[in-house]
């Protein structure tokens, strides 16, 4: 998505070796034209899939995923993170470690909102190693529900997340595509 890439080189800042800060448009600051132009290019993506639910993680794939909810006029929801150990039976859990901060987390779901054989699509802000995701689809297994996709909107190719989401045979599509970072500037992956 050649939009995307624009902005990323224009307002995105590489912070080191592994991360991209992307606050001036998706993660602090939220430009909705942004969000919209991810949005249009996920619903080409999954035009064709039967879609009943949205799911995401807080906190920074909320607008992303919102806006591509209300556009194919479905739920979305977002599983929520907790430090807490204690981990009550209405929900379902799953161990997911940060790509930012290191540390790992319970992210869970209460069990009203995955529901038995549900059609969901993921949608994240960034794709890394995948463990985001991973806990995501895990989280829709546990429910019963099969995940039909997963949408990053940055996906840093050379961290390998793809692979392990396919692998577990999910369909993977990523608005804008880092293969590397060079003299501190993204650089993408032709199309
Ligand atoms: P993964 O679980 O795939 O390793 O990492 C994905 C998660 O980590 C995303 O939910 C995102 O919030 C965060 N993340 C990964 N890489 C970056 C990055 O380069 N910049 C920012 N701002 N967040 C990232």
């Amino acid at each position: 998505m050649k939009q995307l890439e624009k902005v990323i080189l224009e307002k995105g800042r590489v912070l080191n070796d592994e991360v991209l800060k992307v606050d001036s448009f998706i993660n602090h600051q939220v430009d909705p034209e942004v969000i919209e132009q991810i949005t249009d290019y996920f619903v080409e993506q999954f035009k064709d899939t039967k879609i009943d639910k949205v799911l995401t993680i807080e906190t920074s794939g909320l607008p992303i995923a919102y806006s591509v909810a209300l556009r194919l006029g479905v739920k979305m929801v977002f599983a929520k993170k907790s430090k807490s150990q204690i981990v009550d039976d209405n929900v379902y859990v799953e161990e997911v470690r940060s790509f930012t901060r290191g540390t790992v987390s319970n992210v869970t779901v209460a069990k009203t909102y995955i529901n038995k054989d549900e059609r969901i699509l993921i949608v994240d802000d960034f794709l890394a190693m995948g463990n985001a995701a991973i806990g995501l689809i895990n989280l829709c297994e546990q429910g019963g529900a099969k995940c039909v996709g997963f949408c990053a909107a940055i996906e840093k190719s050379f961290q390998g997340g793809r692979k392990l989401i396919e692998a577990r045979g999910v369909r993977v599509a990523s608005a804008a595509i880092v293969k590397a970072f060079v003299n501190g500037k993204p650089v993408f992956l032709e199309e």
